[in-house]
C-alpha cells in the first residue's frame, strides 16, 4: 500500500464515520491503523485512533473509546499539530460529559478554549465557554455558569464572518442560567431576543432547546398551560430528530404539567407516549449492547487475523518481532532462560517442483502441527516465512531446550504425507540458542543466533540438530 491508498483509506474511514456507520467505521479504522503502523503513517494512525473513539463513543462503549483516546494523545504528543488536538479536546470533552466528571471535561474545555484563542479560530472559544456554562447550568452553580456566558458571548462577537447562530448558543445557557437564578424578566429578555431573530428557523437543535427552555420558564411562573405548550412544541421538534432521552425528559416535564392541571385527559395520552417511549429507549439499548458485542467480536477477529499466518494458523513473522521482546525484557528481569528453536525444512524446493504447491502447502502444514502437538500451551510458535518455523520457550535450563527440540524433530519424522500413491516423509534441520541468561533482549538477536545454528546444521549435512 502506498501513500494514495492510505489516504484513500483515510477518507472512507472519516466518512463511514459521518455516514453514522460506526461499526463499518471502527473496522476501517482498524486496517487504517495497521497499514499507518507498518508505513509509519503518523496522520493515518492519528485519523484511526480518533475515528475508533468518536465512533466507539457513538454506540456508547465508553471504555473502548478511552481506549482509543488515550493512544491517540500517545501520538499527538510527538506528531500532532493544533488541529489534531482539537479533535483530541472534541472527543475527550464528550467522554468526560458522559460520566458525569465535570471536573475533567472542564479542564478539557480550558485546553480547547486556550488552543482557540491561540489560533484565533473565536468560534471554537465561544463554543467552549458556552460549554462550560452547561456544565455550571449541570452543577447548579448558576452565578458561574452567567459568567462563562458573558464571556461566550463577546467571544462570538469576535468571530468572523458574524454567526447569529454563535451568539444564540451563547444566548439559549444564558437564558437558563438566568431561571436558575430566579432573575425572570432578565431571562424572558433574552428568550425574546432569540425569538425576535429568525435564525431558528434553520438550527432545529437548538430550537427544540428554545422551546424547552421557554417550557421551563412558563413552569417555574406557575404558567401551566404554556410551559405545557411550549415543552409539546419541543417535543415534536426533538422527535424529528429522535433523541430519545431529550424526549424523555422532555415528556416528564409534560406529565408532571398534566398533573399541576389535573388534566386527565391529556395526562392519559402523555403518559401513553411515554410508556411507548420507554420501549423504544429499552430497544434501542438492546440493539446498541448488541452492537457492541458485534464490534468486539470483529475486532478480535481482526486482530488475530493480522496476528496470524494464513496457511498453518501459528503466528506470523510480525507478531514474532512486535512481541517476543517483551517477553525477553521480562525474562532478563526474572533472569529467566528463553530458548529460541528454529526448524527449516530439508529440501523443501523439491516437493513444490516434483509434486507442485499445494502438495508443498500440505507439508509444511503438517510440519506445523506436529510442532504445536509437541509443545507446551506457554511455548510460542511462529512461521517466520517459507519452510521455516520459529519456537521460541521459556525452560528452566538450556539442556530441557534441547529435549524439546529433539521430541520436535522425532515428532515431524513420524510424518508420512500422502499425494496419492505416493508418500513421503520429511526432515528437517533446526538449531537452538537461549538468551545468555537474560543478555539478549530483544527477538532479532535471539533468533539471529538460533539461525545461525540452523545454518551451521545445514552445512553439516542437514537432517539434524545443531545446538
Ligand atoms: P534447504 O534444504 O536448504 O532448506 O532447501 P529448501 O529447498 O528447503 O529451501 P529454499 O529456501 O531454497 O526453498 C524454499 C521454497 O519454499 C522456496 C519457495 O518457493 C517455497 N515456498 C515459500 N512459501 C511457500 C508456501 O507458502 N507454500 C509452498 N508450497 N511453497 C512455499
Ligand atoms: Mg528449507
Amino acid at each position: 500500500m502506498d501513500d494514495k491508498h492510505l489516504k484513500v483509506l483515510q477518507q472512507r474511514v472519516s466518512l463511514l464515520r459521518s455516514d453514522g456507520k460506526y461499526k463499518e467505521a471502527i473496522e476501517a479504522s482498524q486496517e487504517l491503523l495497521k497499514q499507518g503502523l507498518e508505513l509509519n503513517d503518523h496522520k493515518s494512525i492519528l485519523v484511526a485512533h480518533i475515528v475508533k473513539a468518536a465512533s466507539f463513543y457513538c454506540i456508547g462503549d465508553i471504555e473502548e473509546a478511552f481506549h482509543s483516546i488515550d493512544a491517540y494523545s500517545e501520538v499527538c504528543q510527538q506528531y500532532g499539530d493544533d488541529a489534531d488536538w482539537l479533535s483530541f479536546y472534541n472527543v475527550r470533552f464528550l467522554l468526560y460529559e458522559f460520566q458525569k466528571d465535570y471536573i475533567k471535561a472542564k479542564d478539557t474545555l480550558l485546553r480547547t478554549i486556550e488552543l482557540g484563542k491561540k489560533i484565533q479560530k473565536y468560534n471554537i472559544v465561544s463554543n467552549g465557554y458556552s460549554n462550560l456554562s452547561h456544565l455550571y447550568i449541570e452543577e447548579e452553580n448558576y452565578e458561574q455558569a452567567l459568567e462563562m456566558t458573558k464571556i461566550g458571548l463577546e467571544m462570538a462577537k469576535l468571530h468572523k464572518p458574524q454567526s447569529e447562530i454563535l451568539e444564540t448558543r451563547v444566548k439559549l445557557n444564558m437564558a437558563k442560567s438566568f431561571i436558575g437564578l430566579q432573575k425572570f424578566v432578565e431571562s424572558k429578555r433574552i428568550m425574546d431576543e432569540i425569538n425576535r431573530s429568525n435564525i431558528l428557523d434553520s438550527f432545529i437543535r437548538e430550537k427544540s432547546q428554545y422551546y424547552d427552555l421557554l417550557g421551563m420558564w412558563h413552569a417555574k411562573l406557575d404558567l401551566y398551560q404554556e410551559a405545557f405548550d411550549a415543552y409539546t412544541k419541543a417535543k415534536e421538534l426533538v422527535e424529528s430528530y429522535n433523541d430519545l432521552y431529550l424526549l424523555k425528559t422532555i415528556q416528564e416535564e409534560r406529565m408532571k404539567l398534566c398533573d399541576r392541571m389535573n388534566d386527565i385527559q391529556n395526562g392519559y395520552i402523555v403518559q401513553k407516549e411515554y410508556i411507548k417511549l420507554l420501549a423504544d429507549i429499552n430497544d434501542k439499548e438492546l440493539a446498541q449492547t448488541a452492537l457492541k458485542l458485534e464490534v468486539k467480536h470483529s475486532i478480535t477477529t481482526i486482530k488475530k487475523k493480522a496476528n496470524t499466518d494464513f496457511l498453518t494458523g501459528v503466528y506470523n513473522r510480525s507478531y514474532l518481532e512486535n512481541t517476543v521482546d517483551e517477553l525477553l525484557n521480562q525474562a532478563s528481569i526474572n533472569k529467566e532462560n528463553i530458548v529460541c528453536i528454529t526448524i527449516d525444512i530439508d529440501d523443501f524446493k523439491l516437493y513444490n517442483d516434483k509434486h507442485g504447491h499445494l502438495f508443498g502447502d500440505e507439508v509444511i502444514k503438517q510440519v506445523s502441527n506436529a510442532c504445536k502437538e509437541t509443545l507446551h500451551k506457554d511455548d510460542i510458535i511462529g512461521r517466520f516465512g517459507g519452510d521455516e518455523f520459529v519456537i521460541i520457550t521459556t525452560v528452566k535450563s538450556l539442556e530441557e531446550g534441547k529435549n524439546k527440540a529433539i521430541q520436535i524433530k522425532d515428532a515431524i519424522s513420524k510424518l508420512k504425507i500422502f499425494n496419492g500413491d505416493y508418500s513421503s516423509s520429511i526432515t528437517v534441520s533446526m538449531g537452538v540458542a537461549d538468551n545468555l541468561s537474560g543478555k539478549i533482549t530483544t527477538f532479532k538477536e535471539l533468533f539471529h543466533h538460533a539461525d545461525l545454528a540452523l545454518y551451521e546444521a545445514k552445512r553439516r549435512g542437514k537432517n539434524q540438530i545443531n545446538f
